[in-house]
């Protein structure tokens, strides 16, 4: 794969690039409005998009998430004309760039693209990678506003070596100021983040979301991790099978997600299969509610692993709150740990996540007891995640 740099240069006054000191900012751009309506895409008799809307306002940061092969490049090749869209219609700032009577090429729509394995440009020195994308503007200019965006990201000293010598984080950093320094309107990123080790990924992330905050560009970003959404992501829209599944901010997808689907990307759930009845679902842990599932009908109870609370059984109290349970495993996890739970009532053990100053250790008898507010009942529909 390549990373794309799709941008037109917008005409900067010369107190823009006049020289500034080391943490010199990134520049203001304008804010645009991305609008997905109705957006189908077709490949043979697969239809990678089925009708996609969704509204991304200026300079917000929106996470597309979901499994594998659900459509999230293709939305972003679409949004960047890389690819045409079978039916329905791409908007940037309202104004139509691809739909059945019109279609923008990539490098008209200003828009940047950065896609997961860098492809920095081996031959060029690291300063001309990042001006790369300022063709427009004449090449002294173009080359201290590149030296800005690599001081921005602490590279400034490599400017005059080759991508070869530059560990991961480093190209990582080099192809985020190439792609942000033309400031486009609009930035898509397809797992930027994915070829990193996790403290590198971190440091990574707050410095990407400084940036684009700084820039006001208005992005999207493909990505596996629901963390990683939720850390970025103003709004995450959660796709599957080519459409959209939900729509929200980390809170809303977490604390109500519309289907066993959502709650499983956002928490570790136990599910127990259970029957509605008056409204209602029939637990070890007493009754709960079911809203807007048919009596009679087969649910799943989704009992959050954290929404479990372990108390230590203390023999011949009385009115001790809770289930009746045995530790049979616990395995620690640093800022949690992972308890297997066999608690009275339920055929399988229940998991539950604890702080680790809890210490229950196998075999030990415990009281098991839930927040209501960590509980969840949706039908059982047949739901992949990978
Ligand atoms: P991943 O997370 O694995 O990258 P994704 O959600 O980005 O997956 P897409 O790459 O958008 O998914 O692919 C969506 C569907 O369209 C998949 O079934 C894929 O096989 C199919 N597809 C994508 N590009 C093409 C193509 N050029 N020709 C045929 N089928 C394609």
């Amino acid at each position: 794969m390549t990373n794309w740099l799709i941008n037109s240069w917008r005409k900067t006054s010369v107190a823009d690039v006049a020289p500034e000191p080391e943490t010199a900012r990134a520049g203001a751009s304008f804010a645009a409005r991305l609008t997905f309506d109705a957006v189908r895409k077709q490949y043979g008799d697969r239809a990678a998009l089925a009708g996609l809307s969704l509204d991304i306002a200026p300079g917000e940061i929106v996470c597309l998430l979901g499994p594998s092969g659900c459509g999230k490049t293709t939305l972003l090749r679409i949004a960047a004309g890389i690819e045409r869209p079978t039916g329905g219609r791409v908007l940037i700032s309202d104004r139509e760039v691809a739909s059945d009577m019109q279609f923008v090429p990539p490098e008209k729509r200003g828009v940047g693209l950065m896609f997961q394995d860098f492809a920095l440009f081996p031959h060029l020195t690291i300063l001309d990678n990042v001006a790369f994308g300022l063709k427009a503007l004449p090449r002294e200019d173009a080359r201290r506003e590149a030296l800005r965006m690599l001081s921005r990201v602490g590279l400034t000293h490599y400017r005059d070596q080759y991508p070869h010598i530059l560990s991961g984080g480093q190209q990582q950093r080099v192809a985020l100021a190439r792609a942000i320094v033309p400031r486009p309107a609009v930035m898509l990123m397809d797992e930027p983040f994915s070829g990193l080790d996790v403290q590198l990924r971190d440091s990574m992330q707050e410095e990407t979301l400084r940036l684009m905050r700084e820039t006001r560009a208005t992005s999207m970003i493909v990505t596996h991790h629901p963390e990683e959404a939720m850390r970025l992501g103003d709004r995450i829209a959660v796709m599957r099978d080519g459409v959209l599944v939900q729509t929200g901010s980390a809170r809303d997808l977490y604390q109500r997600p519309v289907d066993l689907f959502v709650a499983r990307l956002f928490s570790e759930i136990n599910e127990v299969p259970v029957r509605v009845a008056g409204g209602r679902v029939d637990s070890p842990f007493g009754s709960l509610p079911a809203p807007g599932l048919a009596d009679g009908s087969e649910a799943i109870l989704c009992i959050r692993q954290r929404g479990v609370g372990l108390e230590a059984h203390v023999n011949g109290a009385k009115g001790q709150p809770g289930l009746r349970g045995v530790v049979r495993s616990a395995k620690f996890l640093g800022d949690a740990v992972r308890y297997e739970v066999a608690a009275e009532g339920f055929d399988r053990p229940l998991n539950v996540r604890a702080a680790p100053g809890a210490g229950q250790e196998p075999g030990q008898e415990v009281r098991l007891v839930i927040d209501p507010d960590q509980v969840l009942v949706f039908p059982p529909k047949d739901v992949k995640t990978t």
